[in-house]
């Protein structure tokens, strides 16, 4: 019997690994959530949407005859990467983790390490005036308790409300490049950026363009 692999997606990282194993000649499901309004186009089947739980997940896997499940979500995912460890065991069904690189720390970076959103709100709130946001939609909540700073908030979607009272929205999604990076926070003149730990290449130019600039950061430990 060939592999049936089934990739938790949701991550640039997903999308390279099904378009590799695609191409290798593997019968690969990328599984998404769902959160963006359109769906990334990607070589094999992709589904949409919760699978209702570890036990929706381990009947899905069942279903399907998955042999194989590769966790290739976001470092905060972790509600989904817990579902998968116990779904993968309840059914004996060997689960890969693809874990992204942390970033380096570099001498002279200053770096401000945050347990959780809420605690990264509150350092954001003291250390900077005109800060940098980039931990994505739904972590913007404890943020705009602290309504003194300037707020430059990157999203890859326009959020249905941005309560901040002093911000600009911009739209992007990576990979970044360093000097459009420092390019943005030239034209902000950011003074702190703050970012989840995410690692991985496709967004650590934010992290070099604030270690070029001298900028203080807030990152948010991984779950
Ligand atoms: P989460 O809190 O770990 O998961 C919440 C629920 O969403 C899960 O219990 C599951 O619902 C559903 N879900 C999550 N990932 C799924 C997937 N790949 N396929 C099917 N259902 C999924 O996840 P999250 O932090 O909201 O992230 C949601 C998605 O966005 C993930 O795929 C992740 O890779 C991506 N993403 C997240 C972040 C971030 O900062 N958290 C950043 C970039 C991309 P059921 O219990 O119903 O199965």
């Amino acid at each position: 019997m060939p592999d049936r692999i089934l990739i938790l997606g949701g991550t640039a990282d997903a999308a390279a690994l099904a378009t590799r194993l695609v191409a290798e000649g593997h019968d690969v499901i990328t599984s998404l959530a769902g959160r963006l309004s359109t769906a990334p186009v990607l070589p094999g089947e992709v589904r949409i949407g919760g699978f209702g739980g570890a036990d929706g997940l381990a009947a899905f896997l069942a279903v399907r005859a998955i042999t194989r499940v590769v966790d290739a979500t976001h470092p905060f995912a972790a509600t989904m990467s817990r579902h998968a460890r116990d779904a993968c065991a309840a059914q004996g069904i060997p689960l890969q983790r693809l874990q992204r690189p942390l970033w380096g720390k570099h001498p002279g970076d200053r770096w401000h390490m945050a347990d959780d959103a809420a605690m990264a709100a509150r350092m954001a709130a003291r250390l900077g005036r005109r800060i940098f946001l980039t931990v994505g939609a739904n972590t913007l909540g404890p943020f705009t308790r602290f309504g003194g700073p300037f707020y430059l908030v990157r999203l890859i979607e326009m959020p249905s409300r941005l309560a901040f009272p002093r911000c600009r929205l911009v739209l992007d999604r990576g990979p970044f490049r360093l000097e459009g990076e420092i390019a943005l926070m030239r034209r902000f003149a950011i003074d702190l950026l703050v970012a989840k730990a995410s690692g991985g290449p496709a967004t650590e130019a934010k992290i070099r363009a604030a270690r070029s600039l001298g900028i203080p950061v807030v990152l948010v430990r991984r779950p």
